[in-house]
């Protein structure tokens, strides 16, 4: 019993056995990796195929060979485009194998085991059997029909294309997918060579080796899925999600060296493409950005830490970053992963909504209670030497009347821009009220803030703005309190500074009081122009 036979027939029926578990394996997984579905069919078709050739090789009649042969066709026509269709969700066309599709690519083999079992009525697909012995066992020779060719064509190109396929996304994926892709190439190539051998007559005894090879490919495929999660999730899906994700990811080694990157990691770090891959993190970012703090971050970032980066390119750009790590199977750390959002956009419209909280839209200098807020804390700070302005457009309502409200808004901003080039950064300077005006002086004499109050009450005085075709003037009466004078209260200040204000309207208006705490006195203008109105 120890034949050529008897060995083909033991390990035909170990390479039957182990189809029977990968496809018994592939179901139990069928949720949890993609193309499992596919690959439990496939090894339930190669099983099939396996028993039905050990049973042939074991028949003792024609009868017998013939049912064991048909019953082969259950299977084996439908590997071939099983492994295509494997492939096919492999290399990320997952969305092109829809229902019909499967059944369009099954519609051949089906039509082979149709014919297969119907053979003695058409003989189409074997035009005869003969019978001979070896070692005691009956093997039987064919003589293939046309449906044979066809079936054969069918199979070697569902296998080309999908070897093909493979060739393909091996040169368009990722180094790291190289196993996978070979494991799949190997089991691919295996059964159609051999079956190409066996075709050509080149087999010893005219047996059919392919299920014995197929013992090879299973065993392949079934250490793939078991070591490598060979269909855990189609590479090219994985891919795609890490290329076209908007969300800049930077991937470090466990000794902050850069392994990968994707595009959009590429485009918010320019100089990824000079200094990328195989470079310490620190020293990509140390060249072009100031912040210390970022590159002690980049050095060793906690697991989940965040880092806000302002990063000054032609503009400030604002990114989150956030690190965290990467784990292998044995839940030690392999390295790290960071996310890189930018944040430039939320950002601005934070210090928008922020800046129209404190800043008048109109004007674009502190609104009324901002002025209010940061007087306060000067006051806090400076008792001493601070004064307080106010000034209040003369004959206002006679702009908005004769020239309309916009030109009215156009002699505000046209007042607040003189009034600028006279103030310093440390002077605050707020809409009061509709065209009454504030400013806090602080580090500031008495005297020195009446000069400056007459300074800008006479840029008022001798400049004019456009309005449509008229030139117009602008005028303003001014009231000033100072600590010097007054308690360093702000109410009291204002109080005074407006009581001020309202004497010089009263007394003709384009000019200045101040309240020298008991009295309010007027203010020695330098160039004493007529009152213009
Ligand atoms: P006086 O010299 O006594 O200050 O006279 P006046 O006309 O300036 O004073 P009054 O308080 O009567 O008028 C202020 C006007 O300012 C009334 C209001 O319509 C106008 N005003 C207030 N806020 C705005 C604004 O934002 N834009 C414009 N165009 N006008 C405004
Ligand atoms: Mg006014
Ligand atoms: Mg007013």
């Amino acid at each position: 019993m120890n034949s050529i036979v008897l060995h083909f027939i033991v390990i035909m029926s170990v390479s039957g056995i182990l189809s029977v578990i990968l496809s018994i394996i592939a179901h139990a997984n069928r949720h949890r990796y993609i193309g499992c579905q596919l690959f439990m069919y496939m090894s339930a078709a190669t099983a099939i195929y396996i028993f039905g050739h050990t049973f042939e090789l074991l028949a003792r009649t024609p009868q017998e060979i013939m049912f064991w042969v048909s019953f082969q066709y259950i299977g084996l026509p439908f590997i071939a485009p099983f492994s295509l269709m494997i492939v096919l969700q492999f290399t990320g066309f997952y969305q092109y194998i829809t229902k019909r599709r499967v059944l369009f690519i099954l519609l051949i083999p089906i039509l082979t085991t149709i014919m297969v079992f119907t053979n003695s009525f058409h003989s189409l697909f074997y035009r005869s059997i003969t019978l001979h012995t070896l070692d005691g066992f009956l093997l039987a020779d064919f003589r293939i029909g046309y449906w044979y060719i066809i079936h054969g064509v069918y199979t070697f190109g569902c296998s080309m294309l999908a070897v093909f396929m493979l060739l393909w996304f091996l040169r368009v994926t990722k180094k790291e997918y190289l196993k996978q892709i070979l494991i799949l190439l190997v089991g691919m190539l295996l059964p159609i060579t051999t079956s190409f051998i066996y075709l050509l007559g080149l087999t010893p005894f005219h047996i059919d080796p392919v299920p014995v090879v197929m013992f090879l490919t299973n065993a392949l495929y079934l250490w793939a899925i078991m070591s490598f999660h060979l269909f855990k999730l189609s590479p090219i899906a994985m891919e795609r999600v890490f290329e076209h994700m908007s969300e800049g990811v930077l991937i470090l080694d466990r000794y902050g060296t850069l392994i990968d990157y994707n595009p959009a990691a590429a485009s918010i770090i320019p100089i990824l493409s000079k200094k990328g891959i195989g470079y310490k993190i620190e020293d990509i970012f140390s060249g072009v950005i100031k912040e210390s703090s970022f590159i002690q971050w980049l050095r060793s970032p906690q697991d989940h830490s965040h880092y806000d980066l302002m990063w000054e390119k032609q503009q400030p750009c604002y990114y989150h970053l956030t690190a965290s790590s990467l784990f292998n199977k044995r839940g030690e750390i392999e390295g790290r992963q960071i996310v890189i959002s930018d944040v430039t956009e939320q950002r601005l419209l934070q210090e928008e909504l922020e800046r129209r909280a404190y800043m008048d839209g109109l004007t674009n200098i502190f609104n009324r209670s901002s002025f209010i807020e940061r007087t306060q804390m000067i006051l806090e700070e400076d008792a001493q030497n601070t004064a307080i302005l106010l000034f209040d457009i003369d004959f206002f309502k006679q702009i908005n009347d004769t020239h309309g409200h916009h030109i009215g808004d156009e002699a505000l901003r046209h007042v607040v821009s003189i009034c600028q080039q006279h103030l310093k950064v440390d002077d605050l300077f707020g809409r009061y009220g509709g065209e009454e005006f504030a400013i806090c002086l602080p580090q500031h004499s008495f005297e020195e803030a009446c000069h400056i109050a007459e300074q800008i009450r006479h840029s008022f005085e001798v400049s004019f703005f456009q309005a449509d075709e008229k030139k117009v003037q602008v005028t303003a009466s001014f009231g000033i309190a100072h600590t010097a004078n007054d308690s360093p209260i702000l109410e009291k200040l204002l109080f005074e500074a407006d009581q001020a204000l309202y004497m010089s309207k009263r007394h003709g208006r384009n000019r200045i009081y101040a309240s020298t705490g008991e009295d309010y006195i007027p203010h020695q203008r330098h160039d004493l122009p007529p009152a213009s109105h």
